[in-house]
């Protein structure tokens, strides 16, 4: 197991990098899925945060062995192996792919998680080097998406209605692996604590002092800055999508590395988009939808979401905030941050 023990200052340092965080009395962070994961409680029982530490590592482990897009002998690869066949898959990920195919449902095909012909097209994903595309090759990739022509039976099986179809869950399987692991820890009755994986985070109960558990949103523009701190309450969930360190530079053009399904390329227009949620499943989903759904079509997404909010940074410095009527009572801006409230339809 990739398993590296970070020491609490410097966890929290990289946490910042990842997501924010601050006020964090205890912690442990191991790498996995190719990022940090840690859970921290706000109490100083040690050997409580160990046996945490070790409840949530082996359920995330457990997790990438089903969802990764890499390891051959995941699920996912299983069923990314090209045919339209029915494959038979676990409940865990059934659920995975009932939750993706609804939040793309919910967000009009914003998010989209059968994106992975076009992820590996523009070698985005890490899956190779990154290249523009030729037109007639965004084409042929975009005919292999589309989150309709992706079938979850009653009787556990999953299909794709077209050959050389891709499930991608990079937008949303760390934050439902985070609901997971919050659940065992809640279940073993633990409370007061929070749970990270790549910057999707889930809290419970109280962090220090009695207070809300505060995250810091990072500043798109400005490595290891926050741009504000953000109060998250009680089984409340956190996540951002478009961190400066994910997009790619190629000839002096960035490109993000989330797709726009309608035209088969790296959004443009937008730096960061951060949602909480009342789960990370949905706040980690949501993120990635809003990213494509920019600042124009943001409202129509979360209208159908009435307990979700998000703060949207377009990208053109210096970062103007644009943040749901749900947000305001609970965000603090860095001086000089201007924030602006989003109206919904
Ligand atoms: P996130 O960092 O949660 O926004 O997820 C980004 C990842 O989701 C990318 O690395 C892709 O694997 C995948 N992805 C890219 N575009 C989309 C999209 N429009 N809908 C769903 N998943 C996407
Ligand atoms: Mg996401």
């Amino acid at each position: 197991m990739n398993r590296t023990k970070v020491l609490g200052t410097a966890a929290c340092l990289v946490l910042l990098a990842a997501a924010g965080c601050r006020n964090v009395p205890e912690e442990r962070a191991w790498m996995v899925m190719g990022t940090f994961a840690s859970v921290s409680a706000a109490s100083g029982d040690r050997a409580r945060i160990d046996e945490a530490e070790s409840t949530v590592s082996a359920e995330f482990t457990r997790l990438e062995r089903l969802w990764s897009y890499f390891d051959r002998k995941s699920e996912i690869s299983r069923l990314n192996s090209g045919t339209a066949e029915p494959v038979m898959v676990s409940p865990d990920t059934l659920r995975l792919i009932r939750e993706s195919v609804s939040v793309a449902r919910g967000s009009g095909g914003c998010f989209d998680p059968t994106v992975g012909p076009l992820v590996d097209l523009w070698g985005i994903g890490g899956r190779r080097e990154f290249r523009v595309p030729e037109e007639s090759e965004i084409y042929g990739a975009m005919k292999r998406c589309g989150w309709e022509k992706l079938a979850a039976g009653d009787d556990g099986t999953v299909r794709f209605m077209l050959e050389g179809m891709r499930f991608d869950a990079g937008g949303i399987a760390k934050g439902l692996a985070v609901d997971m692991g919050a659940d065992l820890l809640a279940g073993a009755g633990m409370t007061d604590f929070m749970v990270n994986l790549g910057g999707n985070l889930k809290c419970y109960g109280r962090g220090r002092n009695g207070r809300d558990w505060k995250v810091g949103v990072q500043n798109p523009f400005e490595r290891g800055k926050v741009v504000g701190i953000l109060g998250i309450g009680n089984g409340m969930a956190v996540a951002t999508s478009g961190n400066y360190e994910r997009f790619i530079e190629k000839d002096g053009h960035r490109y993000a590395h989330i797709i726009d399904p309608a035209s088969g390329r790296p959004v443009e227009g937008m730096a960061g988009v951060t949602v909480t949620a009342p789960s990370a499943m949905l706040a980690d989903g949501l993120s990635t939808a809003l990213f494509v759904a920019g600042l124009k079509r943001a409202g129509e997404v979360l209208a159908a979401y009435p307990d979700v909010d998000a703060i949207l940074i377009p990208d053109s410095k210096p970062a103007v905030l644009y943040v749901t009527e749900g947000i305001i009572g609970r965000f603090r801006p860095e001086e000089g941050v201007t924030v602006r409230q989003i109206q919904l339809p």
